[in-house]
């Protein structure tokens, strides 16, 4: 049967201000719309399901072997496989490296793409399929705003992809000298225009741009984590980490450092393909809502966020928690209003969540690099503690891997301060410091940045 895509807010009927989008769509409008008309995000109906000796083949097998089977599942509808084959192995160039701790217990680094943290494999693929996907002679343009590691994973993952046009806004005072550096360089077919304002006056700038029918001419299009084809991909490190480290028959335990909720939703959706995940593991640093509502049964959103040293998972209201209550039964919308909510019980057999404080986690990067000689990095350390937790009432030497979601070479002064020792710069990001570019300066004004556009055109 074809898969196809509905929204989360489908059945919101008796809501003020949505109209209900009852329809379905496929991953290609999926992709090319980013969100539904209603503002809910697209889920797919039925979720495929996975071969496991297929699965267990792939053992020993390079990365792109997984994802191709993993993409195929979804898309063998959509693009014919030789191409979806070229596209993969394109996007995954890279290494993966499982890292065994203790025991039955390992770490999977995600941070040997281009811009060093787990983002690159969602905006990679992502990137190469809107390209593929995109009407014949179509230009794209991907318009973003970002506050920092998003876009230069996205910038990075265009670049130099056929079709498509890449703007990137970004907060002139709020990004880090190393990240400005690496937003600026990207270079060819994408642009960073550098704001006179905060992230929030970027991301209304993007929001007018969407709205402004002078634009239509532009094909601009989204590129932001709620996207489903950026949830696809990342289902597929966990078939591999599985294929790699299970015995036949056995389940394992990952653990998830989870902020939006995107790369936890990509687990969520692998074991529903049928692979044996025996719990997953989602901790959360001081943005306890999602851990909170767990115990407690109540949902409240965050807000402001509370700022953590795991600055990434800053969320006080993760964008895909509407994918996970609509999984388990439930719906809440894009403001954080809870219209039903899921089975609670049910999740819990599933999911556990804890939140992780920023002491634990610098207790945590010491005691691990101390104990075990392996590195952590913030996000890291929050997914080890969760997971260390998570074992205190679940005993047992079973198979568990812990993401770690970005390089420790991004965080060099909490690292040095906490360990006196400077990690080294992953190959991909070393000279980062002379690569040259320009941004282009624009004052917080919409007229700048549409008179931009249309000139680029
Ligand atoms: C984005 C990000 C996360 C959080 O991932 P979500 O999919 O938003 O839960 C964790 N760690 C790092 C380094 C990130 O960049």
């Amino acid at each position: 049967m074809a898969i196809r895509y509905y929204s989360t807010n489908r059945n919101l009927d008796q809501v003020p201000g949505i109209t209900p989008f009852k329809k379905y769509v496929t991953f290609r409008e999926a992709l090319l719309q980013g969100q539904a008309p209603d503002e809910g995000l697209f889920m797919p109906e039925p979720i495929p399901s996975l071969d496991l000796a297929r699965v267990m083949a792939l053992k020993g097998r390079p990365y792109a072997e997984a994802a191709k089977m993993v993409a195929h599942t979804y898309l063998k509808e959509e693009i014919g496989e030789e191409v979806l084959d070229r596209i993969v192995e394109d996007a995954y160039n890279f290494t993966v490296p499982l890292e065994k701790v203790t025991g039955r217990k390992y770490i999977m680094r995600l941070d040997q793409g281009p811009t060093a943290s787990f983002k690159d494999f969602a905006a990679r693929l992502m990137a190469r399929l809107m390209s593929a996907l995109r009407d014949r002679g179509q230009t794209l343009h991907v318009l973003v705003a970002t506050s920092g590691d998003t876009g230069s994973a996205v910038g990075d993952a265009f670049r130099g992809v056929e079709g498509i046009g890449v703007t990137i806004l970004y907060p002139r005072e709020e990004v880090s000298g190393r990240q400005k550096k690496q937003l600026d360089s990207i270079g060819g077919n994408v642009q960073a225009i550098s704001v006179d304002g905060k992230f929030d006056d970027c991301q209304n700038l993007v929001k007018e741009a969407f709205a402004d029918s002078d634009l239509a001419g532009l094909n601009l299009t989204s590129a932001n984590s709620i996207n489903f084809g950026r949830i696809m991909p990342q289902m597929i490190y966990y078939v591999y980490a599985y294929a790699q480290l299970a015995e036949p028959g056995e389940d394992i335990v990952f653990s998830v450092p989870s902020g939006n909720f995107g790369d936890a939703l990509g687990c969520e959706y692998a074991r529903r393909m049928g692979l044996p995940v025996a719990r997953l593991v989602m901790p959360v640093n001081e943005n306890e809502e999602f851990s909170r509502y767990l115990e407690t049964g109540v949902y409240r959103k965050i807000s402001p966020s509370i700022a953590c040293l795991s600055n990434a998972m800053n969320v006080g209201h993760p964008s895909n928690l509407a994918r996970f209550f609509d999984l388990y039964g439930g719906t809440v919308d894009r403001t954080g209003i809870v219209h039903a909510y899921p089975d609670r019980e049910e999740m819990k057999r599933r999911i556990y969540s804890v939140s992780i404080t920023d002491e634990e986690t610098k207790e945590t990067i010491r005691r691990v690099y101390e104990t075990y000689g392996v590195l952590l990095e913030p996000h890291g350390a929050v997914g080890w503690k969760g997971l260390e937790s998570y074992l205190e009432t679940n005993p047992g030497d079973r198979l568990c891997v812990c993401l770690e979601t970005a390089h420790p070479a991004k965080f060099p002064d909490e690292i040095e301060e906490l360990l006196k020792i400077v990690p080294q710069l992953p190959s991909s990001m070393q000279g980062i410091d002379d690569r040259q570019g320009e941004a282009i300066r624009l004052p917080s004004d919409y007229r700048s940045l549409k008179e931009y556009l249309l000139g680029r055109r």
